[in-house]
C-alpha cells in the first residue's frame, strides 16, 4: 500500500507574511455577474461581480486600479493610483438579516451563519502541509475573536468549541470552549468533525466555521472593508495575498521555483487541483499553492481498476468509491448515486490511495457536477 502522510499538525508556524504587490491582478469571477466593464478604474474595494446564489458573497478590487480585460472567468486589473471605498459601519447594523445582506455584500459567505444550538469552529488545517488554519490560529486571534463575537450574535449559539490539534503553538480563542481531536485527516473535513465533537452524523443544529471564514469575518467586524485578501500556505510559509495575484508572482515570492513539466497545485495533497496557467489569479478559496516536482508522482490515468479494495478499505464515508467511479466513467449517474455519491465527502483519499492510479476524485467531481447540473436541475 502507499505510503501516505495524513498528520494535520504544524509544529513550527512562523508569523503571516505580506505578500509584495503584484504587477496585475486576475481576479476569477466565473459564474457570477459582472459589476465592472473594461476601462473602468476602480478603488481598492469596489464590487467587481455579485454572486446569484443564496448565502454566496460578491468579490472585489483588491488593490486600486484600472480594468483592462473582462472575461466569463476574470477581470483583469492593473494596479495603479487610486484610494479605497469607504467603510462600511458595522455597529449600526441592528437587524440580522440586514447585518447577513451586509456582509454577503463585503465578501463574506453568509452559509455558515444559520441560527445553530452549537457553534463549531474548524481549527484544524485542512490537509497534510497546509499550515494556514494553524497559522491563523497562532497570529491573527485578535481579528479571530472579533469574527467570533459577530458569529454569536448571528447564530445564537448555546455552546461554541474551538475544535484544534492542539499543537503546541495553538491555544485558545476568547471565552470559546476547546476540544482537541486526534490530527490526522480526513478528521478537518465537515461532517467527520461534527462526527467526532457530538458522536452524531448529520447532527442538527450544529453551525461549523472554518478559522479561514472566521477571519474573514473578523476582518471585516474590524475594519468595516470588504473581503480582498486570503491567507495561503506558499511553499513552506503563509501570505496575506490579495485576491487575484497570479501564481506566478505568488509562487515567486513563495520561493518556489517552477520548472518544465512541474505541475503547480491548488490546495493540499489530497484535495487540490492542477492550475492550468501561471497567470490564473488565486481566488478566495484557495488554502494552499504547491509545485509537484516532474516525476515526483504517477500520474493519474484512466486506467482499468485492479480490484484491490484499497479505496473501499480507506473510504471514511464507508462507500465503495470503486464502484461510484466505474459509474461515473461511463455516465451511469443515477447508479453513481445509489451507491452513495451524493454522501461522498470528496476528501480524496480513495484518489490518494489508489495504486492503479485512478482518476477516482476526478471522475466523483464530474459525477456531482452531472447530477447537479442535469438531474436535479
Ligand atoms: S472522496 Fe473517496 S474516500 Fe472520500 S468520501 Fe468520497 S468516495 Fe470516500
Ligand atoms: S479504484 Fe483503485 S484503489 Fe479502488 S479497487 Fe480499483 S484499483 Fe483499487
Amino acid at each position: 500500500m502507499t505510503k501516505i502522510d495524513f498528520n494535520l499538525r504544524s509544529d513550527h508556524i512562523e508569523p503571516i507574511q505580506e505578500m509584495l504587490v503584484p504587477g496585475l491582478l486576475n481576479i476569477p469571477v466565473r459564474g457570477m455577474s459582472l459589476k465592472t466593464a473594461r476601462g473602468k478604474k476602480l478603488e481598492k474595494g469596489a464590487v467587481v461581480a455579485q454572486h446569484p446564489g443564496q448565502g454566496s458573497a460578491d468579490v472585489h478590487a483588491s488593490l486600486a486600479g484600472k480594468v483592462t480585460k473582462v472575461s466569463f472567468a476574470y477581470v483583469t486589473m492593473l494596479p495603479g493610483e487610486g484610494g479605497g471605498v469607504a467603510p462600511v459601519d458595522l455597529s449600526s447594523v441592528d437587524d440580522d438579516k440586514e447585518m447577513i445582506r451586509t456582509l454577503r455584500r463585503l465578501g463574506v459567505s453568509a452559509t455558515p451563519l444559520m441560527e445553530s444550538e452549537l457553534l463549531l469552529i474548524n481549527g484544524l488545517n485542512p490537509e497534510p502541509g497546509v499550515t494556514s488554519a494553524e497559522a491563523l490560529l497562532a497570529h491573527e486571534k485578535d481579528i479571530l475573536i472579533e469574527g467570533l463575537s459577530l458569529a454569536r450574535r448571528l447564530v445564537k449559539p448555546s455552546r461554541c468549541i474551538l475544535v484544534t490539534s492542539g499543537g503546541p503553538e495553538v491555544q485558545g480563542l476568547g471565552d470559546c470552549e476547546v476540544q482537541t481531536v486526534r490530527a490526522e485527516y480526513p478528521a478537518s473535513i465537515e461532517p467527520l468533525l461534527i462526527k467526532a465533537i457530538t458522536g452524531k452524523e448529520n447532527a442538527e443544529g450544529t453551525a461549523v466555521l472554518d478559522i479561514h471564514a472566521l477571519w474573514e469575518l473578523g476582518m471585516v467586524a474590524t475594519t468595516g472593508l470588504p473581503v480582498t485578501e486570503v491567507v495561503v500556505t506558499v511553499g513552506e510559509n503563509n501570505w496575506r495575498i490579495p485576491v487575484g495575484t497570479p501564481l506566478r508572482h505568488a509562487l515567486a515570492e513563495g520561493g518556489l521555483e517552477c520548472a518544465e513539466g512541474d505541475v503547480v497545485r491548488l490546495g493540499g495533497v489530497m484535495r487540490g487541483e492542477a492550475a492550468y496557467s501561471l497567470d490564473q489569479g488565486i481566488s478566495k478559496q484557495c488554502r494552499a499553492i504547491g509545485l509537484v516536482k516532474a516525476g515526483e508522482v504517477a500520474p493519474v490515468e484512466n486506467v482499468p481498476c485492479i480490484n484491490c479494495g484499497e479505496c473501499v478499505l480507506h473510504c471514511p464515508a464507508r462507500l465503495m468509491p470503486n464502484l461510484i467511479t466505474r459509474y461515473a466513467e461511463f455516465d451511469r449517474f443515477e447508479d453513481a448515486r445509489k451507491q452513495g455519491l451524493d454522501i461522498c465527502f470528496g476528501c480524496g483519499i480513495c484518489a490518494t490511495v489508489c495504486m492503479a492510479r485512478r482518476p477516482l476524485l476526478h471522475l466523483i467531481r464530474f459525477a456531482k457536477e452531472q447530477v447537479r447540473t442535469t438531474l436535479d436541475a
